[in-house]
């Protein structure tokens, strides 16, 4: 019955504090499978190596990808750093670029990277109750700089797809790591 989710009106729950949900599964991004975003990825493998940590998770619900409807759902990234970097999400654009996305945080502290084509970036902030609107053609991507998940509720139009591959060869302009003072936006070494 679960292809027919979307067709009908349904509900489903997702705990405000911890984010999921308990009739579903998550899809999840360990530490090993994802060492090769970070800008130390050698440090990455290392701590791979050692307690593999799960960095992220989210659900993928089985919603039509059609024009008109809806895909949504909830956003974990774990606390945790690697050589100073915050733990993260790989990050992504759309494959139909032209597609915003709306971000809510309902706990955790964050930030939400983003930049686009043409060389503009922005870099907002996450608290619980925070709203933020990522524009089209923007790749996007959610960081930890707290010390409890960081939980997001997402929404975006169901047909819009995911490109991983782009953002992934090039980079992010910046990176949030951890400075003295809290967290800090530099330039990515490796960005091209
Ligand atoms: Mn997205």
């Amino acid at each position: 019955m679960q292809g027919l989710l979307g067709e009908k009106a349904f509900s489903l729950e997702f705990d405000l504090k911890s984010g999921l949900c308990g009739q579903r599964s998550s899809s999840k991004r360990m530490l090993s499978d994802i060492a090769g975003i970070f800008r130390n990825p050698q440090a990455a493998v290392e701590r791979a190596e050692k307690d593999n940590p799960l960095v992220y998770e989210f659900y993928e619900l089985p919603l039509p990808n059609h024009p008109g409807d809806l895909c949504f759902g909830t956003s974990m990234v774990y606390p945790g750093q690697v050589d100073g970097e915050y733990f993260m999400t790989k990050g992504h654009f759309h494959s139909i670029l032209d597609t915003g996305e709306v971000y809510h945080c309902l706990s955790g502290q964050g930030m939400m990277i983003m930049e686009n084509g043409a060389g503009d970036w922005n870099c907002l902030e996450f608290k619980p109750g925070t709203a933020v609107y990522v524009p089209k053609g923007y790749a996007h991507r959610s960081i930890n700089i707290g010390e409890k998940p960081l939980v997001t509720f997402f929404c975006f139009r169901a047909d819009a797809g995911h490109d991983y591959q782009s953002i992934t060869q090039k980079g992010f302009r910046n990176l949030v790591v951890k400075g003295p003072n809290g967290p800090e936006i530099i330039a990515n070494p490796h960005w091209s």
